[in-house]
């Protein structure tokens, strides 16, 4: 149970300004912000809140937001917070107790964290872990920022290579096309494939789930067989597993030869809390040809190139290796469109009718929810800090949060009298539509 749903008042929302560094991507965009106040959700956005990804202010108060000077004054109406990164200790601090926070918080990498938001009785949700399954798509944050890394990563090995992507025919000569090598074809790298073919590149991709040779292929790439005797390479949700030393030394072995042809590698592999397999020796990256690019979207978790330094660019007998971090957050109007869809559609599952409805029955809801009412509730999260599983789940929030003080209710939302059931009554419920992903 939590104090947080407004009683006598409508649900307040906020949408806060990113302050990490380089971070220009916004949690709401106007037009979901427009479906919110419309089904009676209250909305503050944070002044400038938008500004990076080429949202202004005015936008949001064409949607019907109400702008609020600074950090203090959204952490301090807002029930819901929206935000991109996690939050910084000063954003902690001004986080008010009982409150929901949506975010992508990377639990398992920040147990600490976590460990904060329990003792804030924060419930927090957290983007990147939404579970993989189809009814998630249309929340999966973590593809759609994936698709935004695949396809800028062929940019930006596009700008540093000397040489162009397609084929040429011309009056000065012929051109020969680049040859682009991406390494793991989940979601990103299936998106780099289909990225750098129409840019007119040869493209062939390894994944260590052989199940992903036909989507590989019906992009028009070739897929790259390594026969490395493993048979278990992906656990029940679709995901690689961690491959043997045996298995990684073989794939190193053949990749190194695909990337010593190839002017262009792009590695995207990632075995989900884990270090990212390291699949590029220095070896190999000297055997490649002066001039050729290396983008390593693995950067964040460790590189899947031995030479990658996470947030450089480094060059190494003329080859360059991209180790750029928060690419999606380089292409912030579209990254921030998609995480938006996916937050209104999570959102869409705890606030029904204009009020808190938390339902820990939905395997969503209870699969991406980290803590709550003073516990930390991510089942991964108390494995990695040694917690014995939690109590079953709670009886839904809302059948008890009447009970609760209204804390959040905006003031200005009940001047007319209005009950909670009157605003209710008034509103429709926030819209569930399309999902970001094609
Ligand atoms: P990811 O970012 O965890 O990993 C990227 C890729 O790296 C994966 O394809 C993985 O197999 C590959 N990889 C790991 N170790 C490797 C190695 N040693 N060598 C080569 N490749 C290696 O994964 P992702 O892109 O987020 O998703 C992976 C898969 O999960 C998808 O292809 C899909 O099958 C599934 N998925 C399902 C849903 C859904 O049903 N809602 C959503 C997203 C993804």
């Amino acid at each position: 149970m939590d104090g947080n749903a407004p009683r006598g008042g409508r649900l307040v929302v906020g949408v806060a300004k990113e302050i990490v560094p380089d971070e220009a991507r916004v949690a709401a965009v106007p037009d979901i912000v427009g479906r919110w106040t419309a089904a009676g959700i209250d909305i503050v956005v944070q002044a400038g809140a938008g500004e990076g990804a080429f949202f202004a202010d005015a936008a949001y108060e064409d949607a019907g937001a109400t702008i609020v000077p600074d950090a203090a004054a959204l952490y301090d109406r807002a029930a819901v917070v929206l935000k991109v990164q996690r939050p910084t200790e000063d954003e902690l601090g001004l986080l008010r107790e009982g409150s929901i926070l949506v975010a992508f918080l990377a639990p398992l990498s920040n147990p600490n964290l976590v460990e904060q938001l329990a003792a804030k009785r924060i419930t927090a949700f957290s983007m990147d872990a939404i579970p993989r399954t189809t009814r998630a798509q249309s929340m999966d944050a973590l593809s759609s920022q994936a698709t935004v890394a695949g396809y800028k990563a062929v940019l930006l090995a596009a700008e540093h290579l000397p040489r162009f992507f397609p084929m040429l025919t011309t009056a000065a000569g012929s051109i020969t096309p680049a040859k682009a090598l991406i390494v793991g074809a989940g979601v990103a790298g299936l998106q780099a494939i289909a990225t750098a073919r129409r840019l007119g590149a040869v493209v062939e991709a390894y994944d260590t789930r052989p199940v992903v040779k036909e989507q590989v292929e019906s992009l028009g790439a070739r897929f790259v067989e390594i026969e490395t005797g493993a048979t278990d390479t992906q656990d029940a949700g679709g995901y690689a597993k961690e491959a043997s030393e045996e298995v990684l030394r073989r794939q190193q072995e053949v990749l190194a030869d695909r990337a010593a042809r190839s002017d262009v590698v792009i590695t995207t592999a990632a075995v989900p809390g884990k270090a990212a397999p390291r699949l590029i020796s220095a070896d190999t990256v000297e055997r490649m040809r002066p001039g050729s690019v290396i983008v390593d979207l693995a950067a964040e978790t460790g590189g899947n190139c031995e030479l990658t330094k996470p947030g450089e660019v480094v060059t190494h007998g003329g080859v360059t290796i991209i180790g750029t971090i928060n690419i999606p957050g380089t292409m912030p109007a579209h990254a921030s469109q998609m995480y938006a869809k996916n937050v209104q559609n999570l959102v869409a599952l705890f606030v029904k009718d204009g009020t808190l409805n938390l339902n820990f029955g939905d395997d969503i809801v209870k699969g991406t929810c980290v803590t709550h009412d003073g516990e930390i509730t991510h089942e991964p999260t108390r494995a990695r800090l040694g917690l014995a599983a939690p109590e079953p789940a709670a009886t839904p929030v809302a059948e008890s949060a009447a009970a609760q003080a209204p804390a959040f209710a905006d003031a200005s939302a009940t001047a007319d009298g209005s009950t909670a059931a009157e605003d209710e009554a008034a509103t429709p419920a926030p819209a569930v539509t399309t999902a970001s992903q094609t």
